[in-house]
């Protein structure tokens, strides 16, 4: 989750799912009807494996990598996977890792997706295995720490795997585990993540039919939080360069002042999402993070140089506001002699989307394992996950764990990224039971191929 998902205290307001009954009979039975067949057991074999995935949480935790230097914890993983008959590929785009369990027959195909890296962070955390580790970064050296909790998403989804192992002989498909480098942090001269383990092909040999992924955080302890179709944001950088005449700072008139321009620009930039979308149909944001120009009082520079971010929900919403902001920057700096150069960077990610039909199937299944009363329909969330690459090219849900002490209130909890971060070691088995039912239920919901 990236760097707005400091926010995800926000989470805490959800509402309980006051329809959830609309959905309950979508194939899946009512939910207060206890596990149907291809559930039953979940529970006991998540419970089994839990005090290992506490031990390999605490262990990653204690040894956090940053993106695409992930190589110990890729080792973890591999061997775990070997350990439990997989096929597993090693160095999937850098450090990642796919782990094939094929079952009773060799569709439909589910994959699984877990994140891996660490944050430049120092941890401040009180825990007895708080992370010590320094590495280098963008050519400096840094302190890590596992502040966005890709910590408990290896661990949880290596119970998983053992979970699923476990009941191999029935399982009707196969399942796909995705462990991803590089979802949160790399080096800037580096590609990685979701986009270049597609590249690698991994939702191909065999094809997935569906993806599954969860994030923790701040939510009440053992709560899962789901929304259907945009659920985090589509994540857009852009820059914008205005250029003008330097001149003296006494005699504004004998060039063109390109501070006053640039500040026409900003303000005009607020009013696309204020003034020029329907924010009744989808929310949005923009926001300029930095600005630089000049050097002394009394010079009028060449140029404003700034940078920001648009979060959209709607895939054609992108586009959209990246042309308003074009077309807004250069008729305001045309209108007064100066020029504006709009640049997109491609290190944005898309909407992370809910496919709508394979959420409503999955959410008596997300009950059934969070508990009644401990699922939530969440606001939109405008931090963006690069899943939404997996879920441009199949259908896809990303889930939210509360990973919150318990009892604790939610809301004074240290967000993701914080140095406080922490995750409850008793809500991980809440999310080996959530991905081990998801996959099930997915490839027990629907005949064989
Ligand atoms: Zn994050
Ligand atoms: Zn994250």
């Amino acid at each position: 989750m990236e760097g707005r998902c400091a926010r995800s205290g926000r989470l805490v307001r959800l509402l309980i799912l006051p329809f959830l009954a609309q959905w309950a009979s979508t194939g899946l039975g009512s939910p207060r009807e206890g596990p149907v067949p291809p559930l039953r057991g979940i529970e006991r074999l998540a419970a089994n494996v839990e005090p290992k995935v506490v031990a390999w949480r605490r262990d990653i935790h204690q040894h956090p990598e940053l993106g695409n230097r992930e190589v110990r914890t890729a080792a973890l993983v591999a061997a775990h996977l070997r350990s439990l008959g997989l096929e597993v590929t090693t160095g999937v785009a850098h450090t990642g890792i796919v782990g094939i369990l094929r079952g009773r027959s060799a569709s439909p195909v589910v994959a699984l997706r877990a994140d891996m890296d660490a944050l430049p962070v120092k941890e401040l955390a009180d825990v007895p295995f708080a992370s010590r580790v320094r590495a280098q970064y963008n050519g400096r050296e840094v302190d890590v720490m596992h502040a966005c909790g890709h910590d408990a998403h290896t661990a949880i989804l290596m119970g998983v795997a053992e979970v699923l192992s476990a009941r191999r002989a029935t399982l009707p498909g196969t399942v796909k585990f995705v462990f991803q480098p590089a979802e949160d942090s790399r080096p800037d001269d580096e590609a990685g993540g979701a986009a270049e383990m597609i590249k690698a092909g991994v939702l191909d040999q065999p094809k997935v039919d569906a993806i599954f992924g969860l994030h923790v955080g701040p939510l009440p302890h053992g709560t899962i939080a789901y929304r259907p179709q945009g659920a985090m944001a589509a994540v857009s950088v852009f820059t914008i360069s205005v250029a003008g005449r330097q001149t003296h700072g006494a005699m504004p008139w004998a060039g063109i002042d390109p501070i006053p321009i640039a500040a026409q620009i900003i303000l005009g930039l607020q009013t696309i999402v204020s003034r020029q979308l329907d924010l009744t149909s989808a929310p949005a944001v923009l926001t300029i993070g930095t600005l630089s120009a000049g050097t002394q009082n009394n010079i009028v520079p060449a140029k404003v140089n700034m940078s920001g971010t648009f979060r959209t929900f709607v895939p054609a919403a992108r586009e959209d506001v990246a042309t308003r902001i074009r077309r807004t920057a250069e008729s305001i700096a045309s209108g007064a002699g100066a020029t504006a150069e709009v640049s997109f960077s491609d290190n944005g990610t898309p909407v992370v989307f809910n496919d709508p039909s394979l959420t409503a199937r999955m959410v008596p299944v997300l009950e059934r394992m969070a508990g009644e009363d401990h699922l939530m329909l969440m606001p939109p969330f405008t931090a963006g996950e690069d899943f939404a690459f997996f879920q441009e090219r199949v259908p896809g849900l990303f889930i939210f764990l509360g990973t919150s002490a318990p009892g604790a209130d939610p809301a004074r909890a240290a967000p993701n990224h914080s140095p406080y971060f922490t995750v409850a070691d008793s809500a991980l088995i809440v999310g080996v039971r959530a991905l081990s039912a998801l996959a099930i239920a997915y490839l027990g919901d629907r005949p064989t191929r």
